[in-house]
């Protein structure tokens, strides 16, 4: 088999990439390691950049999620018992849509079904092979059978835990990393919001942040130990521990149901550079992961795959390499931004065991510096909106 660019994971950048590739007649085809219900059962992001809807637009599959997503023109802090909202429309002149990475998922999928575009689920052992020089392949089993997919190029769209990353030579890529000692405990319910915009709560006992996925879908988290497994938070546990973090209104407010989905996720900082080896190309979480306090790691897929799908453009249409030349300065230099946004905010509003008393009083001072100043209200909501591409 033989395509022009090799699409390795079908999550959001892989799917995404395949669209608008698609779109420019560039052939391609995806091979995903899960099947297709596997990857739509997974819940993560839900708060979308403008750039992201621009982008999901220009693939053609932004209809339903200006149907039914829900604009936010700001959130709200809560600190010390007491509630402080950042307006991003009013500081920025622009807003967030809260749309849920699954429905991206799937729009995404019915746009490449509708496309006729070629997606190969349940590809096992999927390899890399000669992207150093002209003739890059793929190979990967398939029921049982051997395939080899011979192509120009390879994007590696397939997470953190991917084969992209991972048949680089050690000596060809530097990785940066901070872990963090805790994780994110989060429970989505058929249960409406607490508050019709996302709450991050900094307390006493460990942050937590209010979102929702739509009007009767909410989706909690509560900053729990790096150790522990979701067996042992039970449905109760989570909601005494989210009440407890809550400020006097939240607590009143808050209206709770059964779980439909509990999971917990460790917090990390990670970069490779560069993105680039040879015809090979890292896109999204295959390349950094951010921890979630920023909402920025779904919407850095995206515009990684802006970057390197007019990087491909550039090179079968107006023949010219410099977009893949420049591709991995050009996405770092934004991942960079995103990593040290995300990483402020998650310092800002957990709370850490090893920094003791100072590091609360510095937080405190963060916080209340903050919720007075309009420069550094404007300096949160201009990069929780988005950097400019
Ligand atoms: C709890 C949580 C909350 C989050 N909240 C937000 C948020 O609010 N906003 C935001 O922007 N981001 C958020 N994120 C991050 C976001 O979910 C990821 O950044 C996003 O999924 C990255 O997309 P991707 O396509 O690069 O990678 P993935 O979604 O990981 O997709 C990679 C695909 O590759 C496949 N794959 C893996 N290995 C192989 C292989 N060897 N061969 C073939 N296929 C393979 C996988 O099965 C997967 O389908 C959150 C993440 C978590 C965990």
């Amino acid at each position: 088999m033989r395509t022009q660019v090799a699409i390795i994971g079908a999550g959001p950048s892989g799917l995404l990439l395949g669209q608008l590739l698609h779109k420019h007649g560039i052939d391609n085809v995806i091979l995903e390691a899960r099947t297709g219900e596997y990857v739509l059962g997974r819940v993560r992001a839900g708060v979308v950049e403008k750039g992201t809807v621009d982008m999901l637009d220009e693939a053609g599959v932004g209809a339903r999620l200006h149907r039914e997503g829900l604009v936010h023109d700001g959130t709200e802090i809560a600190f010390d018992g007491k509630r402080h909202r950042i307006d991003f429309a009013e500081l920025t002149g622009k807003t967030v849509v809260v749309y849920g990475q699954t429905e991206i998922t799937r729009d995404l999928m019915d746009g490449r079904a509708a496309t006729g575009g070629k997606t190969i689920y349940e590809a096992a052992d999927v390899s890399l092979h000669d992207f150093d020089g002209s003739s890059p392949k793929v190979r990967y089993k398939k029921d049982g059978k051997e395939h080899e997919l011979a192509c120009d190029f390879i994007a590696g769209c397939d997470g953190y835990h991917g084969a992209s990353r991972r048949s680089v030579p050690e000596k060809s890529i530097k990785t940066f990393e901070r872990v963090y000692p805790f994780g994110w405990m989060g429970l989505l319910s058929e249960t409406p919001p607490v508050s019709p915009e996302l709450i991050y709560i900094h307390s006493p006992r460990g942050f937590a942040l209010c979102s929702m996925r739509s009007n009767t879908r909410s989706r909690y988290y509560v900053q729990c130990d790096a150790g522990d497994k979701t067996e042992q938070w039970s449905d109760e546990r989570f909601w005494n521990e989210l009440r407890a973090r809550l400020d006097e209104k939240g607590r009143d407010e808050l209206v709770t149901g059964p779980s439909i989905e509990k999971t917990i996720a460790p917090l990390r900082s990670f970069v490779a550079e560069p993105m680039r080896f040879g015809r090979m190309f890292l896109a999204g979480d295959a390349a950094h992961i951010v921890p979630p306090t920023g909402a920025k790691g779904m919407n850095l897929a995206v515009s990684d795959v802006h970057y390197l799908s007019r990087a491909f453009i550039e090179y079968y249409k107006e023949k010219s390499s410099a977009g893949i030349d420049h591709y991995s300065a050009k996405a770092l230099a934004r991942v960079w931004k995103a990593v040290r946004f995300s990483w402020w905010m998650t310092s800002m509003l957990h709370k850490f065991p090893e920094t003791g008393e100072f590091g609360e009083k510095i937080q405190i001072a963060e916080l209340e510096y903050l919720f007075s100043s309009k420069s550094a209200a404007t300096a949160l909501a201009e990069n929780y909106v988005g950097l400019p591409y």
